[in-house]
């Protein structure tokens, strides 16, 4: 099963795909894609219903989030050897993380903003895991069950902003339209394993980076049960797993997004995404 949220930003309404592939209208059904809806025993319910009764959505329609309602974006740090290899950094015993600014969320298909004095602007395909349910000191099990389902973030970082200005992450990580996310979410039940998928990115075609999530140091469950022990998961928060190697700060020379750069990117069976980049002069935005 998968669902998404169609319209224009800021007024998306919930919908689901049929047994055709075909995009539908839920909003008689559910309110929006958030809090208790994600969870995965109502997912078991839906899964009952024969969406193809429900209205037709175009699929030209302008993808949103997938999921509303997103209390908090935690992104995963050095979770994939090669990409702390070419950061320069040994990988970690324990999880590392830093939170990412809800108001960086913007649909799979929305421009990338340059932000006001960033010229370091770098990419991070991801597999996004949707908690579903409250957790809290889980264990790994119990973490894993409560997941809503996947999808794909773009991890989207000013490298200036993030490691030439006292080193913290989150300053590089939350400006705004640098949390790509979707264009579906995949519920749980339908993905056979989270740590077998191929994940991949290109700028303007050329690929950058091309790994599996086998590659990732921590897997989903671990990462939701140590989270768990620090603060509670809720419905509708953000795990973005972390990017394997082939980001543009660890090439050389570094190679980094300027206005007009398309960049695509996807996980295999979870869908893609596709940005274009737009310098904020010709785009409104407040970050830096
Ligand atoms: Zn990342």
């Amino acid at each position: 099963m998968r669902i998404a949220r169609f319209g224009e930003r800021g007024d998306e309404r919930p919908a689901i795909f049929d047994v055709e592939g075909n995009l539908r209208d839920i909003s008689a059904l559910v309110p929006d894609w958030s809090g208790d809806w994600l969870d995965p025993d109502r997912f078991k319910m839906l899964g009952l219903l024969d969406a193809r009764l429900l209205p037709p959505v175009d699929m030209g329609v302008r993808f949103g989030a997938p999921v509303a309602g997103i209390g908090k974006i935690i992104g995963i740090g050095l979770n994939y050897a090669d990409h702390a290899e070419e950061a320069g950094l040994d990988l970690p015993d324990e999880p590392v993380w830093f939170l990412k600014a809800t108001s960086a969320l913007s649909g799979p298909n929305d421009p990338i903003l340059i932000p006001r004095g960033g010229d370091k602007v770098d990419w991070e395909a991801e597999l996004a895991v949707i908690v579903g349910r409250t957790l809290s000191h889980a264990d790994e099990d119990e973490a894993l069950a409560a997941v809503a389902g996947y999808t794909v973030m773009n991890d989207v970082s000013e490298r200036a902003f993030q490691l030439e200005q006292g080193g913290q992450w989150t300053r590089g990580k939350s400006c705004d339209t640098f949390a790509p996310l979707g264009p579906w979410l995949t519920v749980a039940s339908a993905v056979h394993d989270p740590h077998d998928l191929d994940i991949w990115l290109s700028v303007n075609g050329e690929r950058q980076q091309m790994s599996n999530t086998h590659q990732m140091v921590f897997g989903v469950g671990a990462l939701l049960a140590t989270l768990s022990r620090y603060m509670t998961l809720h419905p509708g928060d953000v795990v973005a797993t972390g990017t394997p190697g082939g980001v543009g700060f660890g090439q050389s020379p570094k190679r980094f997004l300027r206005e007009g750069d398309v960049v695509e990117l996807g996980i295999a069976g979870l869908g893609e995404q596709r940005q274009t980049v737009i310098d904020y002069h010709d785009a409104r935005t407040r970050c830096g």
